[in-house]
């Protein structure tokens, strides 16, 4: 198997879709290989795309904002987006931008194995709570093999429309105690199970 820093650079030089020919950089992802935590956010902004590295501009200063509430460090987490090269003029991903890229995510989930896995957002949402609505299921939690799958809002929402600001404060604190219950999840469950890590 790839090393994650490995993993980056075969994401660095992906062609896989067309959003290759627009970007300035790819963004894999940062953070740590034993990360028990990983947030994913939907697809890299104009600074991410620059910097080539994951939430670094508003959304991401709210995102290591929340981080620190619950004390965490970034780097002790992994966060990375479901799409890895900027869609032009920060458009939603197509369908099949979404499908190509989903290839890096499972390699990511797969390398990492996290505890606890935090959607940001309703595309990361609908990889893995298919069907639902972030407005309904933001603060709730799936159990599947081994992992904990928690959806929230992205923190961008909260730059858009201050009333969600709070509600993703109250999203992030409930980490720490679920990612408690996860792991006691994986103490119980002596039976390695083959990933089946989306829904879709
Ligand atoms: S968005 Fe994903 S699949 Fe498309 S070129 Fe970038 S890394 Fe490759």
């Amino acid at each position: 198997m790839l090393t994650l820093s490995e993993l980056h650079e075969e994401i660095n030089r992906c062609t896989r879709c067309d959003l290759a020919k627009y970007r300035t950089k790819a963004v894999p992802g940062e953070g740590s290989e034993n990360a028990e935590v990983m947030f994913i956010g939907e697809a890299p902004g104009w600074h991410e795309d620059q910097q080539g590295r994951p939430f670094v501009g508003p959304a991401g200063q709210f995102l290591e904002q929340l981080l620190t509430s619950i004390s965490f460090q970034r780097g002790q987490v992994y966060i990375t987006n479901v799409i890895k090269s900027r869609p032009p003029g920060n458009r939603d991903p197509l369908p099949g931008e979404v499908l190509a890229c989903r290839y890096w995510l499972e390699r990511q989930i797969e390398l990492i194995h996290p505890r606890m896995i935090v959607t940001l957002g309703r595309y990361a949402m609908a990889m893995f709570f298919p069907g639902k609505s972030i407005s309904k299921i933001h603060g709730t939690t799936q159990k599947r093999d081994g992992i904990i799958y928690y959806a929230m809002y992205h923190p961008a929402a909260a730059l858009h429309q201050q009333s969600l600001r709070r509600t993703i404060e109250e999203d992030m604190l409930k980490i720490p105690s679920l990612l408690t219950e996860a792991k006691s999840i994986i103490e119980a469950d002596t039976q390695p199970k083959q990933l089946n890590m989306f829904e879709v």
